[in-house]
């Protein structure tokens, strides 16, 4: 729906096959970074998004892990998104994915380029000489064949259209049966008053080796999921889940089920992102599992490299090679987040939990308990994503994308450009173009050679003045070229800069 929005913005015309009429109510993918909210304001739909918001907005959204049970006592502040703020124009959001993906709905009705198929079914896909075709089938049987220049598919990590466009993933299977439980319960909601302000809460037990048992809330007071792994051939009728639910609180308290599911606990990766016209993007092209909260936000950030890509292409201001960069960008981020960040912690989690226990030494527990407070800050500090090693960024020499990274003020080439205020009090952020926005520090004429080099190349192109300072000489560089997707392309602060070559680099054109 993202990629559909950012293109349909576009004026692209785009079809969208979905094969449920509504959204599906599992409350899955519920934390959106900072990020992924800015996707939401350049899609017009930042506001609608906040009003859907399940808990109220005086009610905080963070996040919590305790060790061995909820109410041990043992417990520090997790994934705090709060100390990257300063770094994105916007605020993070919580709200289950059935009722962000109802607001994508109303926004993309309201675009005319989006033709919108619910309850359509793809069956089959395949390419021919000069398009795509895809076989798409209605609930009542009815047919139709669709033709397209391209074909994403965002089919999820069981993606038809992955696997018939022969793209082949890497997996790494980690032998977890996982449960995921979504109940309602209003005694929970009492026993956690003793933790203001959160909303989603880890449970390391040693019994479970780095694996995690996790609550979060669906809504203020009543309704929870719950995931944790279970002992293989459990099914809904021959596990005791309201126990388990209990173990993992320290105290028993009312239940009422309203969904029991399961899933395989695995990571895979797609080895390619594109075979010639057809593309993956979110689960289709990356699973694993939801610790952290990096699925959505990942999916959503694949739309966003993608679409102004396509746009670049079918527009013709960019070749057909530009389209390969969004492999080149976005599969090694995934490799690194799923390796450095998702796995990373479970492995660290695990050895933690075998070298330290507050039953054996409690005072080397306390101390490393501590110090790993500490460290779950650090993480969400290093994770930033970025494309250093992408061929049309001017990264550092042998840079290299990947999700480890760090926050910082200073505009670099591959990196996401941070907010800043201009000399008009408005923000950056809303200034950008939809195309690439050259900010100009340099108060001379080279933003004029810019304007000139892009209108000769046809490359949309949006140029801000203003003075390096004021907080802005902050960005290290007095020109920025910064394209669509918010991410710095080039850096610099010579003002004799080179413009047609670095906006020709800039879109793949040489
Ligand atoms: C329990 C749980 C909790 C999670 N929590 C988080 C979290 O807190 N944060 C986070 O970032 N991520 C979380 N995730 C992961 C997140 O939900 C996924 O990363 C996200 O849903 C991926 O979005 P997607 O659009 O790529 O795929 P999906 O959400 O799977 O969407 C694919 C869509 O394609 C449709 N479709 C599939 N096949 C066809 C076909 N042949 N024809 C037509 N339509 C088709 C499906 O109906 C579906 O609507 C969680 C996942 C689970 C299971």
């Amino acid at each position: 729906m993202g990629l559909a929005i950012g293109l349909g913005q576009r004026g692209i015309k785009t079809i969208v096959v979905e094969r449920y009429e509504q959204p599906q109510p599992i409350p899955k993918g519920q934390n959106l970074t900072q990020r992924t909210m800015e996707h939401f304001h350049f899609w017009g739909a930042e506001a609608a998004l906040r009003a859907a918001r399940t808990i109220p907005p005086d009610y905080g959204i963070g996040g919590m892990t305790s060790h061995g049970t909820l109410l041990s006592g043992y417990n520090y502040n997790w994934l705090q998104r709060e100390l990257v703020r300063p770094f994105y124009f916007t605020d993070n959001e919580r709200l289950p994915q059935y009722a962000t993906e109802t607001v994508l709905r109303q926004r993309a009705a309201q675009l005319p380029a989006i033709d919108l198929r619910y309850g359509w079914t793809c069956q089959e896909v395949r390419s021919e000489a000069d398009g795509v075709v895809i076989e798409i089938v209605n609930r009542d049987g009815t047919k139709q064949s669709l033709r397209a220049d391209y074909v994403v598919g965002c089919d999820g990590s069981r993606s038809i259209v992955r696997e018939q466009a022969g793209i082949t993933q890497t997996r790494a299977d980690h032998d977890r049966l996982m449960v995921l439980l979504v109940f309602r319960s209003t005694e929970l909601h009492s026993l956690l008053g003793r933790y203001p302000g959160k909303s989603f809460y880890n449970v390391l037990h040693p019994d479970l080796e780095g694996y995690w048992k996790f609550f979060g809330r669906v809504d203020l007071g009543t309704t929870w999921f719950f995931h944790a792994p279970v002992p293989t051939g459990t099914t809904r009728d021959n596990f005791d889940f309201r126990r388990l639910l209990h173990e993992a609180a320290g105290a028993e308290f009312d239940v009422e089920f309203e969904h029991i599911g399961f899933w395989d606990l695995r990571f895979t990766l797609a080895d390619s992102y594109r075979a010639g016209r057809i593309f993956v993007a979110g689960d289709a092209a990356h699973s694993h599992p939801p610790y952290g909260g990096y699925g959505i936000n990942s999916g959503f950030e694949d739309a966003v490299n993608l679409a102004w890509k396509f746009a670049a292409t079918v527009q013709g201001w960019a070749p057909a090679g530009l389209l390969d960069s969004y492999d080149a960008e976005r599969r090694p981020v995934f490799a690194s987040t799923a390796r450095d960040f998702i796995e990373a912690s479970i492995f660290r989690d695990r050895d933690f939990l075998r070298q330290h226990d507050p039953a054996r030494d409690r005072a080397d527990f306390e101390a490393a308990w501590r110090a790993r407070h500490s460290g779950a800050r650090a993480e969400v500090n290093a994770f930033e994503p970025n494309y250093e090693g992408s061929p049309i960024v001017f990264g550092p020499p042998g840079g290299v994308s990947s999700a480890i990274g760090s926050h910082t003020h200073a505009a670099r080439a591959g990196h996401h450009l941070a907010p800043q205020s201009l000399s008009s009090g408005k923000n950056v952020f809303e200034e950008l173009g939809s195309g690439f926005t050259l900010i100009d520090l340099t108060e001379s004429t080279t933003g004029a050679a810019f304007e000139r080099a892009a209108a000769g190349l046809g490359i949309p192109l949006k140029v801000i003045r203003d003075t390096a300072a004021d907080g802005r000489e902050t960005y290290e560089a007095q020109l920025i070229l910064v394209r669509p997707d918010q991410f710095v392309a080039y850096a610099a602060n010579n003002d004799g800069a080179e413009a047609s070559g670095i906006l020709m680099r800039a879109v793949g054109r040489s």
